[in-house]
């Protein structure tokens, strides 16, 4: 069959700054990628993460090969050869083969005529309830964007630390916030020890697990803070794909997969599924990014315990509808759009 490929770059101004212990954000950058049958087209798009290595420059840079091979191919339900045929190409880039990935997900399922979940058989019923993240800002303007959170009707939060002032920002969130679910994420910010003494004040805040701790690349300074933390922790940066599963499951309670992380979403069920095996929960994350790539991660909801995705909730709009999120429940229950619903 003759498949029909293109791609094009989407600014997406977000909603407020978002801040991490990295640096600030206004603004993401994807790459919208389509494959048509010519009656059915797929959609799916790249997020690409600066500190794994990729730009919306270096997916565009890769996308033509990506897409020719796609084309080779020339079947879209062929995603096992699909998927081989782009790692034999590239071994990185993730990001964007995770946007044609979605993309071919989503043309297979278009042309079966069934939402994505069904395609990986997956019951709609099971949802997940995702977290809304509190970007690092002043801390008044977090303990507001908190209260504004909790008045929208969100019930788990995640506030990003990893500043000078955590147990000022910890305090704020969860005064503004005292019946949520409340995580943290210090996106490898810590040193062991001051992981270990935070997560003392983690508990004492009623935090529900603690998001990277520490850099990654050391699974010591991880499994240190695991064996010692007074609350659960979580591997991210840490956790990159299928192959960091068996590294870090001595070192950690939950694996925090990321379609952009791990190249695609056949790729993240993998990843769902050696975690298990090594013992350790799931929770699925994201990149700031348009529906038109979370969509397809919010299809895999009913596999997860744990869900961060909302991405495309921080943006200020996005061009693409998704997977319905009220107060972020993932709720699959009345999806029956063909695909990932990303239209
Ligand atoms: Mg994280």
């Amino acid at each position: 069959m003759t498949l029909t490929t293109a791609f094009e770059r989407v600014s997406l101004p977000l909603a407020h700054p978002f801040g991490i212990s990295r640096g600030v954000q206004t603004e993401a950058e994807n790459v919208v990628v389509r494959v048509s049958d010519g009656e059915h087209t797929g959609v799916g798009a790249a997020a690409p993460a600066t500190y794994y290595g990729e730009t919306a420059a270096t997916v565009e840079a890769v996308l033509p090969d990506l897409l020719e091979a796609v084309e080779a191919v020339g079947d879209p339900h062929n995603l096992d050869g699909i998927d081989a045929r782009l790692d034999s190409l590239v071994g990185d880039n993730p990001a964007a083969k995770a946007g044609v990935r979605i993309a071919c997900c989503d043309l297979a399922a278009k042309r079966l005529d069934v939402p994505l979940y069904r395609l990986f058989g997956l019951d709609p019923t099971e949802t997940v309830t995702s977290s809304y993240t509190i970007g690092i800002d002043e801390t008044d303007v977090m303990r507001e964007k908190t209260a504004e959170a909790v008045d929208a009707g969100y019930t788990v939060l995640k506030t990003k630390l990893g500043t000078d002032r955590d147990e000022e920002i910890l305090e704020a969130v969860r005064g503004a916030a005292p019946d949520v679910r409340l995580r943290v994420d210090a996106n490898a910010a810590w040193t062991p020890r001051e992981a270990v003494e935070m997560s003392d004040v983690l508990a004492a805040h009623d935090v529900e697990f603690l998001e990277q701790p520490v850099p990654p690349g050391t699974p010591g300074g991880l499994r240190y803070v695991h064996e010692r933390s007074a609350v659960p922790v979580a591997a991210d940066e840490s956790c990159v794909t299928l192959a960091d599963v068996p590294r870090v499951a001595d070192a950690c309670d939950i694996a925090n997969l990321k379609l952009m992380k791990c190249g695609g979403p056949r790729q993240a069920v993998e990843m769902v599924h050696a975690a298990r095996a090594h013992g350790l929960e799931v929770m699925l994350g994201c990149m700031v990014e348009t529906n038109a790539a979370i969509a397809a991660a919010c299809h895999l909801a009913p596999l997860l315990d744990y869900a961060d995705l909302d991405g495309s909730l921080l943006l200020a709009e996005d061009p693409y509808d998704g997977v319905p999120m009220p107060g972020g429940v993932v709720d699959l229950s009345g999806v029956e759009a063909p695909g990932t619903g990303a239209a």
